[in-house]
């Protein structure tokens, strides 16, 4: 399968290029050539079928032949080595719940999809490779876990220093080995933007670099598992379904359309957001105006300029009208979502986050338009990421998963950096 990039449509690369570089030399990110739907057979057996058989069939078209079947199958078991379960909270309104993996945020499979495939590209050469990722929150544990111990990879992790939840913090600067975190004094866009700069500095360019942020294709693509996932698992119900997705940076809701491009049968999507608004703006008045992010209690979504949005604007042939019949997209402040935090649990005695709870209140007020379907919000974070704000809306002591034992006695180990010309430095010594 071939990748162009957004910025230039002539210019097209390989699967193993596009994961390796992350994003074009013209800041564009990359995007499949070809979108083939999946055969109608396919989607009547899917009730019969793993997820793996699901993943496989799923990704297989955008990594064409440039993983062997069998090494891609057992990339994809080691990817999907836990639970994704749909659970009942209320009338027609589920909890897909994608936070059972090692990290217990839904980027575990993402960044593990990711790791094996560049372990994969890179088994047969010494080249050292530096990923570089940005994180809001929740991305750095996870590739910080997915990447651990591969071979010839180097990663730095960039976060703002102040803005994430202590049990992230500690995820990301626990691991060590050959995973190093940077503390920025910053907001998470001053991260991304250093890490962009990065990517395009002809000082750096003899350095290897490589994201592991949802720009790049390895970690975007297989969130649409989700989507197949919880379809196979609500199918004989019978009804069409509505997704709503916690979005920061949008890809996980865009992996979502490309599902549904694949041919999954989804009515309706959601992107709910909280304070940082640029698409629900966009939506409502069509200009694109991306401010700075502001910090809210769900951080891992605090992203004033989400750079998957222009993948959407591509699905769609960049007709508003066309995405609006598809997409609708609902801002929540803190307040809103605290306070239904507190009203989930009081009446259906379910523990969401932040986030989730954002799905759920941009999901219910998609709802009243969709009155014989079936909703899904996205959990995409285990309540006990963010403790202190959900046992005080609850009134509830949580119980510490063993994920999350394992790193809370460990020493926090991070280097604390400001400029852009401190970050270079570090990279090349
Ligand atoms: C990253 C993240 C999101 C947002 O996902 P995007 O794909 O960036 O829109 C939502 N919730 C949690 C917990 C996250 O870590």
């Amino acid at each position: 399968m071939k990748y162009y990039s957004l910025n230039n449509k002539l210019q097209k690369i390989s699967f193993q290029e596009a994961v390796i570089h992350g994003l074009a030399s013209d800041k564009g990110l990359y995007f499949p050539e070809e979108i083939t739907p999946l055969a109608a057979s396919f989607f009547d057996e899917i009730e019969n079928l793993s997820n793996e058989e699901i993943a496989y069939q799923v990704i297989q078209q955008f990594v064409g032949n440039e993983i062997p079947e069998l090494e891609l199958k057992a990339i994809i078991k080691e990817t999907l080595c836990f639970d994704f379960p749909v659970v009942s909270v209320e009338e027609n309104i589920y909890s897909l719940e994608l936070y059972h993996g090692p990290t217990m945020a839904f980027k575990d499979v993402g960044a593990r999809f990711m790791s094996r495939c560049l372990g994969y590209f890179n088994k047969n050469n010494n080249k050292q490779v530096t990923v570089l990722v940005a994180t809001s929150g929740d991305t750095g544990g996870a590739v910080a876990s997915g990447f651990l111990g591969v071979k010839n990879l180097e990663v730095i992790i960039l976060y703002p220093s102040g803005k994430v939840s202590d049990i992230q913090e500690r995820q990301l600067t626990t691991l060590g080995q050959n995973i190093t975190a940077l503390e920025i004094d910053g907001v998470f866009d001053d991260c991304q933007d250093m890490v962009k700069k990065a990517f395009l500095d002809k000082s750096l360019s003899h350095k290897n670099l490589t994201s592991a942020n949802s720009i790049n294709i390895a970690r975007w693509l297989p969130q649409m598992f989700y989507f197949f996932f919880a379809y196979k698992q609500l199918k004989s119900k019978n009804k069409s379904l509505v997704f709503s997705c916690p979005s920061g940076n949008f890809g996980n809701i865009c992996a979502g359309i490309m599902a549904k491009k694949l041919g999954l049968p989804v009515e309706h999507f959601v992107a709910s957001t909280n304070a940082n608004d640029t698409v629900p703006r966009f939506l409502e008045n069509g200009q694109y105006d991306p401010k700075p992010s502001v910090s809210t209690i769900s951080n891992a979504m605090d992203v004033g300029n989400p750079s998957n949005f222009v993948r959407i604007q591509e699905l769609y042939n960049n007709d508003l009208e066309m995405i609006k019949k598809d997409f609708s997209s609902y801002s929540f402040t803190d307040i809103e979502t605290k306070s239904a935090l507190k009203e989930i649990f009081k009446t259906n005695g379910y523990i969401t986050e932040p986030h989730g709870a954002i799905g759920y209140l941009g999901l219910k007020k998609e709802m009243n338009s969709h009155t014989n379907s079936i909703g899904v919000f996205l959990e995409t974070a285990h309540p006990i990421k963010f403790l202190d704000i959900v046992e005080n809306s609850i009134n509830l002591k949580l119980e510490m998963p063993n994920q999350i034992m394992s790193v809370m006695n460990k020493e926090k180990a991070s280097i604390k950096l400001k400029t852009y010309d401190e970050f270079r430095n570090f990279i090349t010594n």
